[in-house]
């Protein structure tokens, strides 16, 4: 059923909570500020208020938001978005580093020149690929806790000299569950005297049977740190992504995920998004979880400014009126109107929430109490 909070009812009628306990008093009702009522409760507390009621139901605000894809539509390939992951220490942030140094582009602009969570390169082929750049399960978990499913291709990094580690077989796991197939990056193989048949006999025994031993999943040696063989793992990602066929509709209204986000003190909020379909433009409006506003700015993972944006690219957009979440979804809307809707709805959303789990923990500290 629907519920409100006595304090959030106050809030949407412009009133302050200790006064509606008040007339709620009157009516004999003894109840506190995070106490909830049903939607047939509070209706009557408002109209004897003298307010009009307009009840708004989830499926009014979020139905339709997200256009429902077209039968005729216009598919084309797009590039892999690729998570790396594995036990701490056994090269993620290297190898990450010194795969976006692969690319000429980044070398030519002066290496690295800012770090947005995402970015993009150009493999082997000659094909961009994407890495989201949030090594660590907890930013892939909490991404796919919220539904959000981006990545296609899991690489899991086993450093050779220290071989299947607690955090390899969560790695293995999360891929697992997520439905992503796995690549095996075997790492430090520079290391004097390592020995990768070990790592690859132990993920045997997780059921991974990697290809240098008859399997199916690839298996790559690299070295992160002396920059050994990275275009062989680019193109088993490469050689991957083309057995998976990924395609998105780039004409369609455009939507994708937030990858992460952070308020800069002098631009404000600043968002690193993921498009997953259509092409996001400077001038959009967006929502984007419980925040909204007017795509002010586009900046690719070099800080350049771009019109647009497609497919599986990263972006990093100005323009919002508040800092939403990893995993959040954004969706472009045909107007201003729509999107407050929206976004206010959810605040509304989020506040009850937050309310509720409020009340959950006084509760439980008066059971303590007793
Ligand atoms: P993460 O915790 O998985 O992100 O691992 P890091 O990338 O921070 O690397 C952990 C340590 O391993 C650092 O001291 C790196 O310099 C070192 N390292 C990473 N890759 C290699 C490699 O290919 N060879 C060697 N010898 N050391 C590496
Ligand atoms: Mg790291």
């Amino acid at each position: 059923p629907d519920l409100i909070t006595v304090q959030e009812l106050a809030q949407r009628m412009a009133m302050r909570s200790t006064d509606l306990i008040r007339e709620l008093m009157k009516q004999g009702q003894m109840v506190q500020a995070n106490a909830t009522l049903d939607a047939d409760t509070a209706q009557l507390i408002v109209e004897d208020l003298g307010h009009s009621v307009k009840r708004v139901s989830e499926s009014d605000v979020e139905e339709g938001l997200i256009d429902k894809p077209s039968a005729d539509a216009n598919l084309v390939p797009r590039p892999p978005v690729v998570t790396i992951m594995g036990h701490v220490d056994h090269g993620k942030t290297s190898l990450l580093d010194a795969l976006r140094q692969t690319d000429v582009v980044a070398g030519e602009a002066g290496g690295i020149t800012q770090h947005i969570g995402a970015y993009q390169i150009k493999g082997p082929n000659g094909d961009p690929i994407t890495f989201l750049d949030t090594p660590g399960h907890a930013a892939f978990t909490a991404m796919r806790a919220r539904g959000a499913n981006v990545t296609d291709i899991v690489v899991i990094v086993v450093a050779a000299d220290d071989g299947v580690m607690p955090q390899t077989i969560e790695s293995i796991n999360h891929a697992r569950a997520a439905g992503v197939p796995i690549i095996v990056a075997i790492n430090k193989i520079d290391k004097p005297g390592v020995d990768s048949t070990r790592v690859k006999t132990d993920l045997l025994q997780h059921e991974v049977q990697v290809e240098s031993m008859g399997g199916e999943i690839q298996d790559i040696e690299v070295s992160a740190l002396k920059r050994l063989n990275l275009d062989g793992l680019l193109e088993a990602i490469q050689l991957q992504a083309e057995l998976l066929e990924l395609k998105a509709d780039d004409k369609r209204q455009s939507f994708g995920t937030v990858v992460e986000a952070k308020l800069d003190k002098g631009r404000g909020p600043v968002t690193t998004l993921l498009v997953q379909e259509g092409e996001l433009q400077r001038g959009d409006i967006v929502v984007v979880g419980a925040e909204w506003g007017k795509v002010r700015a586009l900046l690719n993972d070099q800080g350049d400014q771009v019109k647009v944006a497609g497919p599986s690219l990263p972006v990093e957009i100005l323009g919002l009126n508040g800092v939403p979440e990893p995993g959040d979804q954004f969706a472009v809307v045909a107007h201003e109107a729509r999107a407050r809707e929206v976004a206010e709805y959810r605040q509304r959303k989020k506040r009850e929430k937050a309310n509720a789990a409020t009340a959950g923990t006084s509760l439980e500290q008066m059971m303590a109490q007793l």
